[in-house]
């Protein structure tokens, strides 16, 4: 799950990781929840207008902006409230702007790069530090990734107090920016456990010319698995963020994720669903999504899946691939004719059914009436979804 920036510094506040003061608004004007409001509030002379999308490379796009009087953060909330605002991270259908985060603007001395992940090859939280910051850290990663250090924590002993001090030399820094740059580090880490995060970024951490240790950005994304022991921070869920069939699919217990193809796939199991988007795109087409219908799939979760690749405009050709293990393949064929009978599916349909049941499943599919194709194979099916396409 991700959160928004002020999502984010709200938490880091809870836990002593240091950020500039800032207030969400909703609206523009002088009002309660207004960002006029807001800046009157911080008071100051520089406040800096940011869009909150669940996107980075916002100030590239044009939703950070940074104001130095009332009319001026009058004028940006203005525009940046409401627009569109596309981002190298957004894709470029953009995502229109329904908050805004009004912060007392900073003094900067140095941009910095900070960011804890999950290493899953080495089993370990990976603290990565840059003194490249403010820039997008994918470029520095890939042309110098010798400007960024990585230090691995063991989670269960947690981050120690000298691999701290490592990093935050590894920044460059000294005396009180380095001590509070420490505590910085220690506190941050202590938030990406706490949380059940799975990633906790901040771009740029600057440090003032006073030896403060700011977070001027802060991301962060938490394991859905992990959210049942954390209500707190379920509550931060945006869904207007969020792909609104995913929302969808969730509701019926389905893995799904909208992906930008056009042929549609209903796979059970996780492992077999990768496999069938890799075939597809080996024969030459691209997925339009992957969706795990499960491991008990019935008449109903075909239904629903069918209901949710359909829901998708882009879709013109249906994949379905199932594996007759505990779910007995006849009963899965009768569901798919149910369903499509039931929805009047019209795109035209690939079955593939393998395992229990599976000769069944075909006399089942082959009498229905139905305009199915029946492959043989998982590469024939894909052979077959990919040629129905191109006549
Ligand atoms: P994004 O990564 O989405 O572009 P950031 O929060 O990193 O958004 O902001 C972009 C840039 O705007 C920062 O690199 C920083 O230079 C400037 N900025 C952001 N917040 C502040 C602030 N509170 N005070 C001063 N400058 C800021
Ligand atoms: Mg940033």
């Amino acid at each position: 799950m991700k959160i928004h920036e002020y999502q984010a510094k709200e938490i880091f506040r809870k836990f002593n990781v240091a950020v500039p003061n800032g207030k969400v608004a909703k609206k523009v004007d002088d009002v309660k929840g207004g960002a006029v409001r807001a800046a009157k509030e911080l008071g100051g002379k520089v406040w800096v207008v940011k869009a909150q999308i669940h996107a980075g490379g916002r100030g590239k796009g044009g939703g950070v902006k940074v104001a130095k009087s009332i009319p001026q953060v009058r004028k940006y909330a203005d525009e940046i409230l409401g627009m569109n605002l596309v981002t190298h991270q957004t894709g470029p259908e953009g995502k229109v702007v329904n908050r805004l985060l009004i912060e007392e603007g900073i003094n900067i001395a140095q941009e910095l790069y900070v960011g804890i992940t999950l290493d899953r090859a080495q089993s370990k939280n990976v603290f990565m530090v840059s003194t490249e910051g403010g820039v997008e850290i994918e470029k520095v990663a890939e042309e110098t990734p010798e400007k960024i250090i990585k230090e691995a924590v063991d989670p269960a002993v947690g981050l120690q107090a000298y691999q701290a001090r490592k990093l935050a030399f590894g920044l460059g820094l000294s005396g009180n920016q380095f001590k509070n740059a420490v505590k910085f580090l220690i506190n941050l880490y202590k938030v990406y456990e706490a949380t059940d995060a799975s990633i906790a970024e901040i771009n740029p951490l600057v440090v003032t010319k006073e030896g403060d240790v700011i977070a001027l950005d802060a991301k962060m994304n938490f394991d859905d698995n992990a959210l049942y022991r954390n209500k707190d921070i379920l509550k931060y869920r945006d869904f207007d963020e969020e792909e609104p069939l995913e929302i969808e699919a969730s509701k019926y217990d389905l893995n799904y994720i909208k992906l930008d193809g056009n042929v549609g796939c209903m796979v059970n199991g996780a492992g077999l669903a990768m496999a069938t988007m890799d075939i597809i795109k080996l024969a030459g087409g691209e997925p339009a999504n992957f969706l795990d219908v499960g491991g008990g799939a019935n008449k109903e979760t075909v239904a629903n899946g069918f209901k949710i690749i359909l829901s998708d405009k882009n879709v013109k050709a249906i994949l379905i691939n199932i594996f007759g293990g505990i779910v007995r393949c006849d009963r899965v064929a009768q569901g798919v004719i149910d369903a499509v009978n039931e929805i009047h599916v019209e795109l035209p349909i690939v079955v593939r059914l393998e395992g229990t049941n599976a000769v069944e499943a075909g006399v089942l599919l082959k009498n229905s009436g139905l305009n199915f194709e029946v492959a043989e194979s998982l590469e024939d099916a894909a052979q077959k979804v990919t040629s129905v396409l191109k006549k």
